[in-house]
């Protein structure tokens, strides 16, 4: 839906199909959201609806199998300026993306059953066809999501590998 968001707003006409129900209960539960992510959607003009429902994340830390600490940090030690990690409900950023797009522009219990090497994709309910581009100007590239912070000379962000460093104690 982030997709079609972008594409629709550039005059491309979208077609979104899901196969599971309108309303059905999401599958999963809460998403991190790093702070490249929380870039890309404030990029796609989602990140005030975002910030309503999501929560910040300003530690992380990870386990082993037993529940053992590997390793804790702050996340702006990654991040840095990139911006601020957050969490949210994945039935709730759903419900943001959706009221984002056309509500039209989803179509439920509508699966798709076979696509061709031409574009020509058959959904479930009969109806297909061949993707026809409805806009012939090229599209302006994206910002990348990590900005101008990012190159590949940028010095590592990321703390040593954590595996790396755990001692087997089992
Ligand atoms: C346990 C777990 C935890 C995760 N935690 C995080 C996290 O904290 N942060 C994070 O950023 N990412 C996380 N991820 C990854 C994240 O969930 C995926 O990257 C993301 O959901 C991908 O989005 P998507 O829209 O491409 O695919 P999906 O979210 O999988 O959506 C695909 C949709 O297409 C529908 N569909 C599938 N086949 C068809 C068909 N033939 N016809 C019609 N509809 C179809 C499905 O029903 C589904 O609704 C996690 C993943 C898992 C499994």
């Amino acid at each position: 839906m982030a997709l079609a968001k972008v594409l629709l707003e550039r005059g491309v006409a979208v077609d979104v199909v899901e196969r599971r129900a309108e309303g059905a209960p999401e599958l999963g539960a809460g998403l991190y959201l790093p702070a490249n992510a929380v870039r890309a959607l404030d990029a796609i003009g989602v990140g005030d609806e975002v910030a309503e429902y999501a929560a910040p994340v300003t530690r992380q830390r990870l386990h082993d199998h037993r529940g053992r600490v590997l390793t804790e940090f702050a996340v702006d030690r990654i991040w840095g300026d990139v911006g601020p990690c957050l969490a949210m409900a994945r039935g709730e950023l759903h419900t943001v993306l959706r009221d984002a797009v056309d509500g039209t522009a989803v179509r439920y219990e509508t699966e798709v059953h076979a696509v061709t090497d031409d574009g020509t994709v058959t959904f479930s309910d009969g109806t297909g066809g061949a993707a026809t581009p409805t806009s012939t100007a090229p599209l302006p590239p994206l910002r990348p999501a990590t900005g101008a912070h990012c190159s590949p000379t940028s010095p590592a962000r990321f703390p040593p590998s954590p595996a790396g460093r755990a001692r087997r104690r089992d």
